[in-house]
């Protein structure tokens, strides 16, 4: 087994401390491999992407530390990347401005098909996920679900990016209240999502900020869509999400556990020749 994290924030974007604390931290983890992958820029004012004219100063601080450290730890330069249909740069652009390992697309943000509207599904407040939902798409609970996994797919098919990150965010602040995973409408979502994960060879990240952070009490994605992912041969990776160097190992240990006594047999880690998987034991 080994021990990685290809999901990481720093103060360069939301997270806390300095990219290199969390090269100590992973090195005295003996951790074999750290991603560094701090929300990408976008094209509109927030408070928690790197600043427009910081990305290269992030950039060339991750190639510093993956020099320094190159005999104790393997390093990687990524991003985590939104896609908003006319509202974020395309993931090219990334990639040209800097020498990327891979991306993370994630969303974070569902717009409104035809206003554009945008629902912010992630963070600490269910409040604010209830009024987007209301004030986006009129409540329509369906429609709002539907718009995210749509922006997923339509990711996915024009942006390439190599790691499709937490999945199934849109369950986070709804708990149970306004739909259930089990309901044939959502598992249709989930199964186009997946199908198309699989035929773009995307590797399917297994999130596990939420149960740390107390946000949620279930992995990103849960257990059924990760069997059901492991049915159609998509890889799988477990991350952490980490935006502290102490969540570095946020809920590893135990997700380990919890994937491989459902049945999950392999987990898939980058290097520098590319992606290997490795079995769980
Ligand atoms: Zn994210
Ligand atoms: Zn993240």
């Amino acid at each position: 087994m080994i021990l990685a994290n290809y999901h990481t924030h720093n103060y360069f974007c939301d997270g806390k401390e300095a990219p290199e604390v969390y090269v100590k931290k992973a090195i005295e983890l003996q951790f074999k491999a750290l991603g560094f992958s701090s929300h990408a820029p976008v094209l509109f004012d927030n408070e928690y992407s790197i600043p427009p004219e910081k990305l290269g100063d992030y950039c060339s601080e991750i190639e510093r530390l993956k020099e320094k450290y190159q005999d104790q730890i393997e390093i990687y330069l990524a991003l985590e990347a939104d896609y908003i249909p006319n509202k974020t740069h395309d993931f090219s652009y990334f990639r040209k401005e800097c020498k990327l390992d891979y991306i993370i697309g994630s969303i974070h943000l569902v717009a409104h098909p035809q206003s554009g509207e945008i629902w912010f599904i992630d963070g600490g407040k269910q409040e604010k996920w209830d009024r987007g939902l209301k004030e986006v798409f009129s409540g329509d609970i369906q429609a709002g679900v539907k718009a995210f996994y749509c922006q997923t797919n339509e990711m996915i098919e024009s942006q390439r990016p190599e790691i499709l990150g937490h999945f199934d965010k849109i369950k986070m602040h709804n708990k149970n209240r306004f739909f259930t995973q089990e309901d044939s409408w959502y598992q249709k979502l989930v199964q186009e999502s997946l199908q198309l994960i699989k035929e773009k060879d995307v590797v399917l990240e297994i999130n596990t900020r939420g149960i740390y952070t107390d946000r949620f009490d279930d992995l990103f994605p849960g257990i059924p869509i990760i069997l059901k992912a492991q049915e159609l041969g998509i890889p799988l990776m477990l991350n952490t999400d980490a935006h502290h160097p102490d969540e570095l190992l946020g809920y590893y240990p135990e997700a380990l556990k919890i994937i491989k006594s459902a049945g999950i047999r392999e987990l898939w880690h980058f290097s520098k020749k590319g992606w290997f998987s490795i079995p769980i034991n």
